[in-house]
């Protein structure tokens, strides 16, 4: 049988699995069965981005609010009606955790009345077998796959199934909802369910989908891959218009949206983990009217991707402003002030800058700075001793970066010339081996080399006297022009600064070896025979 643990936890990013820690033992403190389901658990199968987290809780999550709050995640939005919370974890994961229900549909156009319900019965109110599966996250079955509509074997067959005929004419979202996932996956949709997707067109279901729904389509869009192929599909489909009536793709700024597409892809290959969502959206509706933007807007339960949009240019313009400005003068400090940007911002001011200067700052940023980070001699700063074992290397790295970046240090020698200062003294030899009845010859020698010490035999065979520390070199002096006056850490190439401000001063303590002790000892020994 699969080990779906093992694949989750490979296939979730580290800031996703910490996520599902969190939820789950907040969940489980609660006294609430908690699932993972949905979308989370069809990607982690068929090996697809996992763009969000979708949790089950056997209770009501609006309960859980406090404790996520408290754990650093944020509350974007509450759903009363479909206990339904919507989450920014750490890291810019986003999660969404519902209640188990069951819904009735009872009229056409009427949101379905909704009651708590198992994990079983809530499977069955889902849209297709793919995203009816959940894996238990509880004590005792924490692993175990539900899959009552064989969800697994239509991923294999990379089919989009859904789960009753009357699928469609209960939820009309689900068509937009089919549609974009055969766009997105390149799935078909299968024979049945695509013969009751044409039914459900000639009647016009699409005229009773819920307000909410519309809204919740709409975000989607916004953390597709390929966005635009979605949008013209839905167009194709007929779709679009029915989340906007001005919504064409001719609203699209296709150009700027290929460009933001690319940057992210590049920055994501860099390390970093933008969120492009607002962005997305802000190229997606590019050419809409500003009224037609904010009735979107309105419709969108995430209020974090509302304000984000938003805000995104007048952001972006603050960020181009200090680019153009003193903070920025040099390259190191650019470097500063970009490392401390909102990746999301560098995203969007990467491909809306309108002064040369700043686009090519970003650049510089993503891909000429970073070859300067090869500059470092690592191989001559180990030999140097010179290595992250030091608690003041990250300084010394990132100093070395800096100085680089703004063409202080020009060649390999000045380079040196400027780290030859921070090495420490080397180590000092090892011990000599011990022979004989070394112990007690060592213990001796401790007490007579511990004399101001205070050291005792019994000490000596606890550990205690054994080295000598040596007093610490004095710190070597930075050289003048060598100052940095920015902190933040070159990526990549240097680990974290957070002891930046530690002084170099503090190599690791020198052994003293203890010469003439043990030569007394020694003297001793001979002496007894
Ligand atoms: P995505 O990758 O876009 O997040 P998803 O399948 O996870 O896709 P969500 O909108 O996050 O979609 O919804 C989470 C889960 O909730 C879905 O997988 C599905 O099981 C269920 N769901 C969402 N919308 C509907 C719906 N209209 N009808 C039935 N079930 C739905
Ligand atoms: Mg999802």
């Amino acid at each position: 049988m699969a080990d779906y643990i093992y694949t989750m936890e490979i296939r979730l990013t580290p800031d996703q699995l910490k996520g599902v820690s969190l939820v789950q033992d907040i969940a489980r403190s609660a006294g609430m069965n908690v699932y993972l389901t949905g979308g989370a658990i069809r990607d982690i199968i068929s090996g697809f981005t996992i763009r969000d987290l979708d949790f089950t809780v056997q209770g009501n999550p609006l309960k859980l609010q406090k404790e996520v709050e408290r754990a650093g995640a944020q509350v974007s939005a509450a759903d009363e009606d479909a206990r339904t919370v919507f989450l920014a974890l750490p890291g810019n994961v986003r999660a969404e955790i519902s209640m188990a229900r069951t819904e009735k549909y009872e009229k056409t156009g009427k949101p379905p009345l909704v009651f708590p319900a198992t994990i079983h019965e809530d499977l069955r109110r889902r849209d297709f077998s793919v995203n009816a599966m959940a894996l238990s996250l509880n004590e005792g079955s924490r692993g175990l796959l539900l899959d009552p509509f064989n969800g697994v074997a239509d991923i294999e067959a990379k089919l989009i199934r859904i789960l009753h005929n009357y699928s469609f004419l209960e939820d009309p979202s689900r068509l937009i909802r089919a549609t974009r996932f055969a766009a997105r996956f390149h799935w078909p949709i299968e024979e049945r369910t695509q013969a009751r997707y044409e039914a459900a067109k000639e009647g016009n279901y699409i005229d009773h989908i819920l307000r909410t729904s519309v809204g919740h389509e709409i975000a989607a869009l916004a953390h597709e891959d390929d966005p635009l192929n979605v949008v013209k599909m839905l167009e194709k489909e007929g779709w679009l218009k029915v989340l906007h009536p001005h919504w064409t793709t001719a609203k699209v700024d296709a150009n700027g949206l290929a460009h933001l597409m690319k940057t992210r892809q590049q920055m994501v290959d860099l390390g970093y983990a933008p969120d492009a969502g607002p962005a997305v959206m802000h190229f997606l509706t590019a050419r809409l009217s500003d009224k037609d933007i904010a009735d979107l807007r309105k419709q969108i339960p995430r209020k974090d991707l509302v304000d984000a949009w938003r805000d995104i240019e007048d952001h972006a313009k603050e960020l181009a402003k200090r680019l153009m400005g003193k903070e920025a003068a040099t390259p190191s400090r650019t470097w500063q002030l970009l490392s401390g940007a909102r990746p999301e911002m560098i995203l969007f001011l990467a491909v809306t800058a309108r002064q040369q200067a700043v686009d090519q700052k970003i650049k510089n940023f993503l891909t000429k700075w970073r070859q300067v980070q090869q500059k470092i001699p690592l191989p001559e700063m180990t030999e140097l001793l010179i290595t992250p074992q030091l608690p003041e290397y990250p300084k010394i790295a990132q100093d070395v970066f800096m100085l680089l970046l703004d063409g202080k240090l020009r060649s390999r020698t000045e380079t040196l010339k400027f780290l030859k200062p921070f090495a420490p003294p080397p180590p000092p030899p090892p011990p000599a081996p011990k022979r004989g009845r070394g112990k007690a010859a060592a213990a001796d020698a401790a007490v007579a080399a511990g004399k101001k010490g205070n050291v005792k035999k019994g000490d000596v065979a606890k550990g205690k006297g054994k080295i000598a520390p040596a007093p610490a070199p004095p710190a070597p002096a930075m050289p003048a022009q060598a100052k940095p006056e920015v902190k933040s850490k070159p990526a990549n190439a240097v680990q974290s600064t957070r002891h930046a401000t530690k002084s170099v001063a503090k190599h690791p303590p020198k052994k003293a070896p203890p010469k003439k002790a043990e030569a007394k000892a020694k003297a001793k020994e001979k002496n007894k025979r």
